[in-house]
């Protein structure tokens, strides 16, 4: 028994020909491609010295490909590590020293250890390779894969994901969001992330549905494919800037069936905006690189904009004390824990089992769930407690705002003090000052930022948050 790949490869075996996906290139894979491709690989894999429980970490390009070599891993049990293209060498060679994979594939090869391989030279190495493969035994509980988490600062913490959690969250996601087999979603993510891979890919994977690979998120690249399409998983970015584009219409969704999105806060604003155009709700999810996805908002039912909904079947959620409160959760689809790091399981997790998510919250009357903002982010400013979102939400308001992002600065006196960086409205032109007195008229003196700068746009990562901790640091060097 192989959960993970029985997941993986249910309509390979059961329906071969049915088309799997089409590249951006144009190139179409069936299911009996992934099948057979993912075979080969698993070969190539085990050619490699790669044994059951072995890392194999891959720093690639988004491609089919890609997804077949999670496959093959599956199948081979070792433990997928996808890695970011965009991590330097050094952050790589980080990784690497924590997760000591057997294996390291690349984009290109860098020429350090024999162990080393450029994805090219691995394809090349497919041709000899028997596509018929056994899949190895695995049990539930065994590791199926580690994500990195976003944070690269510090010392690096690997999120183990069992058999057992990813699978649990492929069927509990497939039925929440409706997937049949006639839907085809427009994959715009990256490949090396839980949102694209965990949650795009494998929703496709165990409905029998089918994709379109995007090499990334080109607004009007997706325009061009909605009519083709039925499902779009995005981040609120993604959506500002489809809003954006005055061929984003009502008629260019029609086909769709379903907008998601989450990894990021979504603005009411957007939601609104969004609705407007389209006459479409979108559908707003929350999760974790720990935890997959962790609540939802119905897909019949009331979308709740400013919430992401309701805990999905099987998983728990509490609020630990105080408004708002630690959101903690419990459910199979949970981490087993962090890679090599035991002393964590006593940091991470309450002393009766619930994951700490770091994220505050509160709950409505009805159970929806609203995330105010990340406990670390929380500025106490003279002992009083700043919660960056309230702020930010006044700011973004404000005449000739775009958009903000609310952080906390050292400070002898009052312990931290809130800042605030700013974007303008193209054509807008921002005075400081007059924000903040502008702030002042809405928000408490000690919520009102002493500070305010304007930028021309706020960092964020590969997923749309933006990178406080990249602000920290550029405003603590001020
Ligand atoms: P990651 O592990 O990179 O997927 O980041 C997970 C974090 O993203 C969560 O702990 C939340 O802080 C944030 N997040 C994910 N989805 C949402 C959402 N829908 N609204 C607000 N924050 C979100």
């Amino acid at each position: 028994m192989n959960p993970l790949a029985s997941l993986l490869l249910g309509t390979s075996r059961e329906d071969p020909s049915r088309p799997f996906l089409r590249t951006q290139a144009g190139d179409t894979w069936t299911y009996g491609d992934l099948e057979r491709i993912s075979g080969r690989m698993a070969h190539a894999l085990r050619r490699l010295g790669v044994t059951p429980g072995d890392r194999v970490a891959v720093q690639a390009a988004k491609s089919a490909d890609l997804i077949a070599l999670h496959v093959a891993c599956a199948r081979a049990g070792a433990v997928y590590l996808p890695l970011n293209p965009a991590y330097t060498d050094h952050e790589v060679a980080a990784l690497v020293a924590d997760a000591e994979p057997s294996v390291l594939i690349r984009r290109d090869q860098a020429g350090g250890s024999f162990r080393e391989l450029s994805m090219k030279t691995f394809a090349g190495s497919l041709s000899d390779a028997d596509p018929a493969f056994e899949d190895v035994p695995r049990s539930a509980d065994d590791a199926a894969a580690i994500l990195y988490t976003s944070g690269t600062t510090g010392r690096p913490k690997g999120a183990v994901m069992t058999n057992g959690s990813l699978v649990f969250s492929a069927h509990t996601l497939t039925p929440a969001w409706g997937f049949t087999k006639d839907d085809v979603l427009l994959h715009t993510l990256p490949l090396f992330h839980t949102h694209g891979l965990f949650v795009a890919v494998h929703c496709v994977l165990a409905s029998g549905s089918s994709m379109v690979l995007l090499e990334a998120f080109d607004p009007a690249r997706v325009i061009a494919e909605l009519p083709a399409s039925t499902v779009l998983m995005g981040v609120p970015t993604h959506y500002v800037r489809l809003l954006a584009d005055p061929r984003f219409t009502a008629a260019a969704t029609r086909g769709m069936r379903l907008f998601t999105s989450g990894s990021a806060p979504m603005l009411v604003a957007t939601h609104d905006e969004f609705t407007a155009r389209t006459g479409r709700v979108i559908l707003e999810r929350y999760g974790m690189t720990e935890t997959c996805m962790l609540t939802s908002n119905p897909l019949d039912g009331e979308r709740r904009p400013g919430t992401v909904g309701l805990p999905l079947p099987g998983v728990e959620v509490r609020l630990g004390s105080g408004d708002p409160g630690g959101i903690e959760v419990r459910g199979p689809n949970v981490l087993r824990g962090y890679w090599r790091r035991p002393e964590l399981q006593a940091s991470e997790f309450t002393a009766d089992g619930w994951f700490i998510t770091g994220d505050l919250g509160r709950l409505d009357v009805d159970g929806y769930l609203e995330i105010v903002g990340r406990s670390k982010d929380l500025i106490i400013s003279g002992g009083l407690n700043v919660i960056p979102k309230e702020v930010e939400e006044v700011l973004d308001r404000l005449d000739g705002v775009l958009e903000s992002a609310v952080i906390g600065r050292l400070d002898a006196d009052f312990g931290e003090v809130v800042v605030a960086i700013v974007v303008a409205e193209p054509g807008a032109a921002l005075d400081p000052e007059v924000l903040r007195l502008m702030a002042r008229e809405r928000l408490a003196g000690f919520k009102v930022p002493k500070q305010v700068l304007v930028v021309s746009e706020l960092p964020r990562n590969a997923l749309g948050k933006v990178e406080k901790a990249r602000l920290r640091e550029f405003v603590q060097e001020e």
